[in-house]
C-alpha cells in the first residue's frame, strides 16, 4: 500500500522538471531544423560550386547530411520514450553533441568553403551564416549555454576569416559580425529567461494542484487517503467486485479508550500515537488494500477481492481482523510513554446488496458498535439483523430532529420525598411526544441522541424548560428540581456559561437547582470537570451523582468533588429486602456518604418494605413508584398543593 508523500515540492525536484521541459523543447526543434539546415547547405552547395574544391564541399556535405541523420535519430528515439526515461542524462548528451557537431560544420565553412576571390560569395556566405545563426537563437536558447555555444561556433571562424582578410571591408566585416553575435547571444538570453520563467509559472501551477489534491484526498496527520478518497475507492472496489464475481471486505477499526491517553498525555502525544497506529496498520496490508483514516481514532482497511464465496471471505476478514488485533499487543513506544491500546474491529462483506459505499462504512461501523458492546478488544461481522438496530436509530435520529422544533418534547417530574412523605424535591425527566409512537421515553433516546450530538441542543431545551418551570414554582414551595445532565453535554465548551445565560434569561433561582450527572463523567478529564463543577457551584447549584454504585467512582474522586447527594441506584435498591449482597452495598453507601457529609436519596422505591428497610439504616430521601410515578408538570404543582396523605389519589 502506497501513499503519495506529502506535497512539498523540494528545490531540486523542481530544478529537474525544469530541465526535462528546456530539453523537451530543444528536441521538440530538431525537425523544422534539420530542414532549415539541408536547404541551407543544399543552396551553399549550389552557390559555392566551382568556387571551392567539389571534394571539400562533397566532404562538407555528405558530414551535414550524417550529422543531421543523426540528430533525427536521436530525435526519434527521444519521443519514442516514455516521459519518465526522457529525464535520463544521456538524452542531454545527444543532443548538446548533435548541436554542437551541427554548430562545428557550419562554422568549418568560414575556414574550409570560404570564397576567398569573391566577395559576393563572401557576402552570401556571412548572410547565410546570420540566417543560421538567427535561426539557431530561437531553437536552442531553452539552453542557453547550448545556443551561445553553437553561435560562437558557428560565427566566431569567419570574424576571424574576415579579420584576416587584410582589407578594409574585410576588417568592418569582422566588426559588423562580431556586432550581430552580440546581439544575438543578448537576444538568446532574453528569450532563454522568457521560455525558464514560464516554465516556472506551469511548474508551481501544476505543483500547487497536485498539493491541493493530496490535501484534499489524504489525511494530513498520518498521510493515508481520507474519507473521500476511501468512498471514492470503495465505489470502484465494488462495481470490480460485481463485475468479477468476487467478494471484498471493509474492516472498520477503532481505538480504544483512545480519548484517555488524548487527554491525560496531551494532543502531541495522542497525535504521534495515530501515526504510529497507521504505519503498523499499513505494515500489515497487502499492496492492493487501502488502509484509510476516517477522523479521529477510527481507521479503515479495505480488503478487495478476498474470495468468491462469502463463507470462505468472512473466515478469511475474520483472520485478517485476528491478526490486526494482534497487531495491537505490543506497546507503542511514543516520546518516553509505553502506550498499551487495543482496538475494536467491524466487519463488512461486499457486494451484499449495498446501495452504496456509506451504506457498506455504516454497516461495519455497527458491526463495530456491537463489537465493542462485547467488551472491546474484539471483532464482529455485520448481519442482517444489526440493520433493523441501525435503521431503529436513524429514525429515532430524523425523528428527534423535527421533535425538538415541533415541540414534541415535554418534561415530566417525579417527587422526592423525606421520611414523612413531604415533597422536598422532583426530578425532570424528557418525554419524547411521538405522534405516531405515542409517548417515548429516554432510555430509547438520550443514547442516540449523545451519539450523533444532538444531545447539545436537546439539553439545552431540557435545561430551559425546567429552570422556567422551576422559576414558576418559585422560592415559596423551596423544591429542588433535578435535571439529568449527560457526560458530553457537561464537557461541551461554554456549558457553564450556558447554565448562566439560562437561569439569568428564566430568574430560576439558582440554589434550587440540582444537577445529576453520572460517574463516568470522572473517567475522562477530572481536572475539567472539577473546576466547572466549583464554578457552578458558586453560582449557588448543587450537585448529585445518578444511579451511584454502577460506575466507577473511587473514594480518592468522591472527596475531591463539590458534591451535594448520592442517588444509589435502583438496581441496589430493587431486591434490598431479599438480597443481601444488594444491602449490604445500600448500607455501605449511606454509611459513606453520611461520612463524606452528602445527603442520599434511594431511587426506584417501589414497594413499602424497602421504603422500612431505607429507613431503618438512616436513608432519609426517596424517589420511586411507592411516592409517585413521574408526571407532567401540572400534576407536580397539586402534588405539592395536596398534603401527604392526600397524594396517593392524584
Ligand atoms: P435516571 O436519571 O436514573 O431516572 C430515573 C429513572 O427511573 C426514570 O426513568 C424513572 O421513571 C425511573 N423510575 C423512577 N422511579 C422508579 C421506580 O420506582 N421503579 C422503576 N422501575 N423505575 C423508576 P426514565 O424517565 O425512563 O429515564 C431513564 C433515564 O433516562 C434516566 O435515568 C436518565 O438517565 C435518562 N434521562 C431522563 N431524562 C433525561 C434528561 O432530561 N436528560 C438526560 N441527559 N437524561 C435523561
Ligand atoms: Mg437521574
Ligand atoms: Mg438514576
Amino acid at each position: 500500500m502506497k501513499t503519495l508523500p506529502h506535497a512539498s515540492p523540494t528545490d531540486s525536484s523542481r530544478r529537474i522538471d525544469i530541465r526535462l521541459e528546456q530539453l523537451r523543447i530543444i528536441y521538440s526543434a530538431v525537425p523544422s531544423s534539420l530542414v532549415a539546415i539541408l536547404f541551407n547547405a543544399a543552396a551553399l552547395s549550389a552557390v559555392l560550386w566551382g568556387q571551392v574544391g567539389p571534394t571539400v564541399l562533397a566532404a562538407w556535405l555528405c558530414a551535414v547530411a550524417a550529422v543531421s541523420l543523426f540528430r533525427f535519430a536521436a530525435y526519434r528515439r527521444f519521443v519514442a520514450t516514455p516521459a519518465e526515461g526522457q529525464g535520463r542524462g544521456h538524452w542531454r548528451i545527444l543532443s548538446g553533441v548533435g548541436v554542437l557537431l551541427s554548430g562545428a560544420l557550419w562554422g568549418s565553412t568560414s575556414l574550409l568553403l570560404f570564397p576567398e576571390h569573391s566577395m559576393p560569395h563572401q557576402v552570401f556566405l556571412a548572410f547565410l551564416l546570420a540566417g543560421i545563426s538567427a535561426g539557431a537563437v530561437s531553437t536552442l536558447s531553452a539552453v542557453f549555454p547550448l545556443a551561445a555555444a553553437y553561435l560562437a561556433m558557428c560565427l566566431l571562424p569567419m570574424l576571424v576569416r574576415f579579420l584576416f582578410t587584410q582589407q578594409m571591408l574585410g576588417e568592418v566585416m569582422a566588426v559588423m559580425t562580431a556586432l550581430f553575435a552580440l546581439m544575438l547571444l543578448m537576444s538568446s538570453r532574453r528569450l532563454h529567461q522568457t521560455i525558464r520563467e514560464s516554465l516556472q509559472i506551469r511548474h508551481d501551477f501544476q505543483q500547487a494542484e497536485k498539493t491541493i489534491r493530496h490535501q484534499a484526498l489524504y489525511d494530513d496527520l498520518t498521510g493515508l487517503p481520507n474519507r473521500r478518497l476511501l468512498l471514492e475507492r470503495l465505489g470502484q472496489e465494488i462495481s470490480r467486485s460485481l463485475r468479477h464475481d468476487h467478494i471484498g471486505a471493509v474492516l472498520f477499526l477503532d481505538l480504544d479508550h483512545f480519548k484517555t491517553i488524548n487527554d491525560s498525555l496531551g494532543h502531541r502525544v495522542g497525535d504521534k500515537l495515530l501515526q504510529a497506529v497507521a504505519a503498523r496498520l499499513q505494515s500489515r496490508a497487502r499492496a492492493e488494500d487501502t488502509v484509510a483514516r476516517l477522523g479521529g481514532d477510527e481507521f479503515i482497511v479495505l480488503l478487495s477481492e478476498i474470495a468468491d464465496d462469502a463463507a470462505i471471505a468472512a473466515s478469511d476478514t475474520q483472520q485478517v481482523a485476528d491478526q490486526l488485533i494482534e497487531l495491537f499487543r505490543a506497546p507503542f513506544s511514543i516520546g518516553g510513554h509505553e502506550l498499551h491500546l487495543s482496538a475494536s474491529i467491524g466487519m463488512a462483506l461486499f457486494p451484499m446488496g449495498q446501495a452504496n459505499p456509506e451504506e457498506l462504512l455504516q454497516q461495519a461501523d455497527v458491526a463495530m458498535y456491537s463489537a465493542k458492546e462485547n467488551g472491546r478488544e474484539n471483532s464482529r461481522l455485520f448481519l442482517p439483523v444489526m440493520q433493523a438496530a441501525v435503521d431503529q436509530r436513524l429514525r429515532i435520529e430524523r425523528g428527534l430532529r423535527q421533535a425538538i422544533g415541533n415541540d414534541q418534547l415535554e418534561l415530566y417530574y417525579q417527587p422526592q420525598v423525606t421520611t414523612d412523605g413531604r415533597i422536598t424535591g422532583a426530578e425532570a425527566l424528557v418525554r419524547w411526544n411521538h405522534p405516531e409512537q405515542g409517548l417515548v421515553s429516554p432510555g430509547e433516546f438520550i443514547g442516540v441522541a449523545e451519539e450523533t450530538g444532538l444531545i447539545y441542543q436537546l439539553g439545552d431545551w431540557i435545561l430551559r424548560r425546567a429552570c422556567s418551570e422551576l422559576a414558576q414554582l418559585g422560592e415559596v414551595k423551596a423544591v429542588h428540581i433535578s435535571v439529568n445532565i449527560s457526560p458530553k453535554q457537561f464537557r461541551e465548551s461554554g456549558f457553564v456559561e450556558r447554565v448562566k445565560l439560562i437561569l439569568a434569561e428564566t430568574g430560576a433561582p439558582p440554589h434550587l437547582l440540582t444537577l445529576e450527572i453520572t460517574e463516568s463523567l470522572f473517567i475522562d478529564n477530572i481536572g475539567q470537570t472539577v473546576e466547572r463543577m466549583r464554578l457552578l457551584k458558586a453560582m449557588g447549584i448543587s450537585f448529585a451523582i445518578d444511579d451511584f454504585g454502577t460506575g466507577h467512582s473511587s473514594l480518592a474522586y468522591l472527596k475531591r468533588l463539590p458534591l451535594d447527594t448520592l442517588k444509589i441506584d435502583q438496581s441496589f435498591v430493587r431486591d434490598i429486602s431479599t438480597d443481601p449482597n444488594d444491602a449490604t452495598i445500600v448500607e455501605t453507601i449511606i454509611v459513606m456518604a453520611r461520612h463524606l457529609g452528602l445527603a442520599v436519596i434511594a431511587e426506584g422505591v417501589e414497594t413499602e418494605e424497602a421504603f422500612e428497610f431505607l429507613q431503618t439504616r438512616g436513608c432519609r430521601q426517596f424517589q420511586g413508584y411507592l411516592f409517585g410515578r413521574p408526571g407532567p408538570f401540572h400534576t407536580l404543582c397539586r402534588q405539592l398543593e395536596s398534603p401527604p396523605a392526600a397524594r396517593a389519589a392524584i
